[in-house]
């Protein structure tokens, strides 16, 4: 090769460099997140995983426009979330608004479509917690709140507080400025009869839990380009409930947990069991102390654990390399995820 050639070489490998350089900083683009000195590492610039309850959920009992609904509801709370991630927005907005979105479809077992107590009101928990610092907040049988997963942001960003339940909760959320509505904008007549039959089964068998019990909770797990990691939920509880009980999910190390050392963590399921195991930190503790992958942790805590109490249930979680789980036991678990070029939606075990 003569000289001018060698140059020309050169200056092609240099210019062809630059240009992958400035396209890996686009905040906008579709890459793999960047290791040292720029070589891809493998990890996506982002992840979303989100649930929409988990339970005896059995396709012969499902009409195909159901399921087609489920699938579309998933797919558009994941739309919604991973723009904002595709975007450069941050985990913290991606899993507000995807919670938002599936609290606001009569679907899912939180905001509106959110089950009844057996007083025949709905009364509704949810939590958020963000990783970095460990903040978190959460608010619990709050009646008014339209969409409980925002009135959970404000405790964390505008009180010192983790946690308020309530007349509280919904009184700071007033002031806030947070929406709120008559507590019949709740009402659904699928929840109601479901509260019926739950009523029902109670006097015939003296509190066995219902057979037909699905936790319709949702759920969002989301880690951002910045590299922080973030879990929200929200839920209706459990049908029936009673004594203003409160569940899992606003329960920070239960329910939901985020550490940008670990992983996110949004849990589903019999809340009782969720919040004695610790379930979301249990999952972190394990890969923090013992050095398991996210996917043993998980299994650990969901398949052994919590199977061998009989709590019934699942879990998404994404960690800090963008791997992500989706680890129940029961029948049927509505879940998904989207990171750059992949997308999953499913609804029964494989
Ligand atoms: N975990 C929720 C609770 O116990 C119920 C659910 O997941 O649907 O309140």
């Amino acid at each position: 090769m003569n000289c001018s050639n060698m140059i020309r070489d050169h200056r092609l490998t240099f210019f062809i460099t630059l240009f992958f350089m400035i396209a890996g900083c686009a905040p906008n683009s579709d890459r793999q997140g960047a290791g040292k000195n720029g070589v891809p590492s493998g990890k996506p610039a982002y992840a979303l995983v989100i649930h929409g309850g988990a339970g005896v959920i059995l396709k012969e009992n499902m009409t195909t426009e159901r399921e087609k609904a489920y699938l579309r509801e998933l797919n558009v709370a994941l739309d919604i979330g991973e723009e904002i991630l595709r975007n450069g927005g941050t985990s913290l907005d991606a899993v507000q608004k995807t919670i938002m979105h599936m609290e606001d479809s009569e679907l899912f077992n939180a905001g509106k479509g959110a089950v009844f107590n057996h007083e025949g009101k709905n009364e509704m928990d949810a939590a958020i917690m963000h990783g970095e610092k460990l903040m978190a907040g959460a608010v619990g049988g709050v009646r008014n709140i339209r969409n409980p997963i925002i009135a959970a942001r404000a405790v964390m960003e505008n009180s010192p507080h983790v946690m308020l339940a309530g007349k509280g909760a919904e009184e700071f959320a007033r002031l806030q400025g947070i929406e709120q509505v008559d507590p019949s904008w709740f009402f659904t007549e699928r929840r109601m009869e479901a509260l019926k039959r739950a009523q029902a089964e109670e006097m015939e068998n003296r509190g066995g839990e219902n057979p037909d019990q699905k936790h319709g909770t949702v759920g969002a797990c989301a880690l951002d380009v910045y590299g922080n990691l973030v879990a929200g939920t929200s839920t209706g509880g459990m049908t029936n409930k009673r004594w203003n009980r409160i569940g899992d999910s606003p329960v920070i190390g239960a329910g939901t947990y985020a550490n940008n050392h670990t992983c996110a963590v949004s849990a589903t399921g019999h809340g009782e069991f969720f919040i004695r195991y610790a379930v979301a930190h249990d999952i972190s503790a394990l890969m923090d102390y013992k050095g398991l992958t996210l996917q043993e942790a998980s299994e650990e805590v969901v398949m052994n654990k919590l199977v061998s109490a009989g709590g019934t249930g699942g879990i998404v979680a994404v960690d800090r390399n963008g791997d992500v789980s989706m680890t129940f036991n029961t029948p049927g678990m509505y879940r998904g995820y989207a990171k750059p070029g992949e997308r999953i939606v499913k609804i029964y075990k494989d």
